[in-house]
């Protein structure tokens, strides 16, 4: 059994999910359950409709839905067969009246709280599926659409809630070895999952990655295979070095690091579970499904490259605490540390001088909290739009001069802050949001003109360059 996710450009339209299709027909004999984001922008733009209802316009909300119906239904009509077509458009009109009637609430409430969030967003999910199933039966493979709610069990932290593993993993294995039985092919929703008493919610943004992970590792699948819009894991990200290579083999570790700093193809979280199980997992293009994709193993074989991959997170913020009481006082970064638990922030990169200690957060949602409390120990400065940069390489820890070479092809850039050994395959630091391109991209020329052609493939702009 494989987990097969296609993400938002791999179900954008009719053609997308043809493709879709196809890719799959190739694997049934594997026995493929089929695990999908929204269509395109679909999140953004029910979001983005919550919010404008919130904020009074009830209209431009449901003039953004009505444009969001109107492609699902033009596309579903492409794919459905004939006879399916009534059926198929009425469930997700359905889908559509019970959205409007949430926008109404919310406008009339004046506010969108994670709850109504969840409600409205994992509509995305739900209604792509529905249209890629039809689009499974009308290529004459037998496609049924299975609604993950009542299997992906999740508390209640709505927007970015985290999965009852102890609950989830035996219902998604009762559920889905009986829906493989009947030889269809089942076609599932990533990002969403319920609470126990059946309220929608949502494991946060790019999230489908994860759940993939999660239907893998509860059915002990031989591969997940993660569809997206780029060959596989590339050298860094395309969209800011058009020429980024392909890396062929990457391992776990140095792929987990990547996807938590930032390397937005692949979820934070989506490896934990797949590592707990050691099911490798591919990163491949549903557009151009002849090339071989990155697999993601547990041992990656020895590489000549210091470095696998480039990672930036841009929107990164420092909070800096300065006090004298620091000096020797142990126990003092222990209570630190325990603000940042105490209002649910998690901490990136650490820096400690004798007086002051340097912390990096991703998520600012509490920072107003977070630096009330912090006050209490000392001195606090905040600095915004700061971006992470993450080098990534098994070789890291047993190639000297590394440190040199990095900090040289960027020496024209203001770095402050640096953290290098905590996990001995990284390397992180942090510019300002306005060098992270020019860094990364002076570091992609740096580690990246000459390519060991056992670890990674030139990309055919790289060749076009060359
Ligand atoms: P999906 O909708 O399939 O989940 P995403 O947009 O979430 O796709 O992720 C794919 C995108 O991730 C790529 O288009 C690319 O711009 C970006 N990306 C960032 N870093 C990397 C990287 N190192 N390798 C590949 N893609 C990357
Ligand atoms: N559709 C969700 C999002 O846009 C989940 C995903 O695509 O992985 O965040
Ligand atoms: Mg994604």
């Amino acid at each position: 059994m494989i987990v097969m996710k296609f993400g938002g450009t791999s179900v954008e339209d009719a053609t997308a999910i043809r493709r879709l299709v196809s890719i799959v027909k190739t694997h049934l004999h594997r026995q493929p359950i089929v695990a999908v984001s929204a269509m395109g922008k679909t999140t953004n733009g029910l979001l983005e409709s919550a919010r404008l209802a919130a904020a009074g316009d009830l209209t431009g909300a449901n003039t953004l839905l009505d444009s969001i119906e109107s492609h699902h239904l033009t596309e579903a009509a492409l794919l459905s067969l004939p006879e399916e077509l009534e059926t198929l458009q009425s469930d997700l009109g359905k889908r559509f009246d019970s959205i409007r009637l949430m926008m109404k609430e919310i406008n009339q409430t004046g506010s969108i709280g994670p709850r109504h969030s969840d409600a409205v967003s994992s509509n995305g999910e739900l209604l792509s599926s529905m249209i890629v199933a039809a689009g499974f039966r009308s290529a004459g493979i037998g496609g049924r659409w299975v609604d993950i709610r009542p299997m992906m069990r999740t508390n209640d932290d709505f927007t970015r809630a985290a999965v009852r593993f102890d609950i989830a993993n035996e219902k998604l294995r009762e559920g889905f070895s009986t829906a493989l039985k009947d030889g269809a092919v089942p076609v599932t929703q990533g990002f969403i999952g319920s609470t126990a008493d059946g309220a929608t919610t949502t494991i946060g943004r790019g999230g489908s990655d994860y759940s993939a992970s999660i239907i893998g590792a509860a059915l002990d699948a031989d591969e997940i295979q993660i569809w997206t819009d780029v060959d596989g894991i590339m050298t860094t990200d395309p969209r800011i070095v058009p020429e980024a290579a392909k890396v062929r083999i990457i391992s776990f570790a140095e792929a987990s690091e990547l996807a938590y700093f930032g390397a937005r193809v692949l979820h934070p979280s989506t490896l934990l579970p797949a590592m707990a199980k050691e099911i490798p997992v591919m990163v491949c293009n549903s557009r151009r499904p002849e090339v071989e994709g990155t697999a993601i193993v547990r041992i990656a074989p020895p590489s000549s490259a210091p470095i696998k991959a480039i990672a930036f997170k841009r929107g990164i913020t420092i909070v800096n605490v300065a006090s004298d009481r620091m000096l020797m006082a142990h126990g003092f970064l222990s209570r630190l540390f325990e603000v940042f638990n105490m209002h649910d922030t998690s901490v990136d990169m650490v820096a400690t001088s004798e007086v002051s200690v340097s912390m990096t957060l991703d998520d600012t949602r509490n920072l107003d909290a977070v630096i009330t409390d912090l006050q209490a120990f000392g001195e606090v400065a905040v600095e915004r739009d700061q971006a992470l940069i993450c080098l990534v390489g098994e070789q890291l820890k047993y190639t000297p001069g590394i440190a040199s070479r990095i900090f040289s092809s960027i020496s024209e850039i203001n770095v402050s802050m640096i953290s290098h050994g905590a996990s001995a395959i990284n390397c992180s630091f942090i510019v300002s949001n306005d060098d992270v391109e020019n860094a990364v991209k002076a570091l992609h020329l740096e580690f990246f003109s000459m390519l060991d052609a056992q670890t990674f493939e030139p990309t055919l702009a790289a060749t076009a360059v060359a």
